[in-house]
């Protein structure tokens, strides 16, 4: 459902993915953890195509592309690439100057064009389901960062992506606003959303995750069951990575 074959994108001089391949099940949970600077954002920003990969391809749902060094992308396949994923971010980047109706109803009207009344009705339901339908005509300003977070996920979902990708999205919350947005991923993990989750949240990586990856220096160094990666890992990378978070 999800393929990734031989990521590879570098900034400049470095090189931050250095040949990623991972392949993911429709309905699956997939976890990825990795000191700071591994490549986790870059990854995650590859497969919504907000960074351009160097090279490798990318299959999420009927999307199919392939990246050559030198070659531009052609523009109508990364909209359509871009298209099969929602993102959640850590800092929650909502339009400041729309409510949260207006901006779960945003991704609506410009990607996909739907109709104002469709869009609308459909950004209520998703703030529903994220527990915020009393705060439809509030700005992001009145809103915690929990709530915001909240309305954040309700916009990855409100273009019906194939894949819904979350960087680090409790990490920028204060401790007491993350267990309702991680209350909010796990309901979508039980209902089979296909999810790629970075987070240091270990106990939740290991309560929502179908498979872990750890990432270090932009090369997958170990990939898991929850219970095998956190429980006996086999890379040296992984057991200093884990038992420096303990
Ligand atoms: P992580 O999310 O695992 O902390 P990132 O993917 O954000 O890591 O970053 C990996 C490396 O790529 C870091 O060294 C970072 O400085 C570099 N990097 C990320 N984005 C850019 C960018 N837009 N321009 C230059 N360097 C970048
Ligand atoms: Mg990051």
């Amino acid at each position: 459902m999800i393929e990734v074959r031989g990521l590879t994108k570098a900034f400049g001089e470095q090189t931050v993915l250095k040949g990623v391949d991972l392949t993911l099940e429709k309905g699956s949970v997939l976890v990825v953890i990795g000191p700071s600077g591994s490549g986790k954002s870059t990854l995650l920003r590859c497969l919504n195509v907000l960074e351009t990969p160097c090279s490798g391809t990318i299959a999420i749902g009927e999307a199919n592309m392939a990246f050559t060094r030198g070659a531009k992308a052609k523009r109508s396949d990364v909209l359509t690439l871009r298209r099969q994923s929602g993102m959640v971010f850590q800092a929650y980047y909502l339009f400041p100057h729309l409510t949260a109706l207006q901006n779960v109803m945003e991704g609506q009207l410009t990607t996909l064009r739907r109709a104002k009344e469709e869009a609308k009705e459909r950004a209520l339901a998703l703030l529903t389901k994220v527990g915020l339908r009393e705060k439809a005509d509030a700005y992001p300003h009145q809103l915690s960062g929990g709530q915001q977070q909240r309305v954040g996920i309700a916009r990855a979902m409100s273009i019906d992506p194939q894949l819904l990708l979350f960087d680090e999205p409790t990490s920028a919350l204060d401790p007491e606003l993350v267990r309702e947005v991680l209350k909010v991923i796990r309901e979508l993990a039980k209902e089979g959303r296909t999810m790629m989750i970075v987070t240091h949240e270990m106990k939740f990586a290991r309560e929502v995750a179908d498979r872990v990856i750890l990432i270090d220096e932009g090369v997958i160094v170990e990939e898991g069951r929850p219970e095998q990666l956190f429980g006996d890992p086999q890379q040296e990378r992984t057991q200093q990575f884990l038992s420096r978070l303990m």
